[in-house]
């Protein structure tokens, strides 16, 4: 399990800086920036520490485990970011 971040993130990139293992995106150099609609968390590589949660102003990031219901499907929404597209 990871960290995940759902609807509410208004990507003022707060949380950014905190994380110790960078798994955060994308950052405004990355091609996915332009169009993104949030940012998202890379599950393989979250190591659960939290510090990002805490930071958030609009409490948009939670432990999966803890998701609400309606914002269940974001876990799957932050893992597929990281996905490299089938050739
Ligand atoms: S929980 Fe920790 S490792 Fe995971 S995204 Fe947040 S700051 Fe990064
Ligand atoms: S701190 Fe919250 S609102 Fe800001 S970029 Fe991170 S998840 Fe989005």
């Amino acid at each position: 399990m990871a960290y995940v971040i759902a609807a509410p993130c208004v990507a003022d990139y707060a949380c950014v800086d905190l994380c110790p293992v960078q798994c955060i995106a994308p950052l405004p150099q990355d091609a996915a920036f332009d169009t993104a609609e949030q940012l998202y968390i890379d599950p393989v590589r979250c190591i659960d520490c939290g510090a990002c949660r805490d930071v958030c102003p609009v409490s948009a990031i939670f432990f999966e485990a803890d998701l609400p219901v309606r914002w269940r499907h974001y876990a799957e929404v932050n893992a597929a970011h990281f996905r490299v597209p089938a050739r």
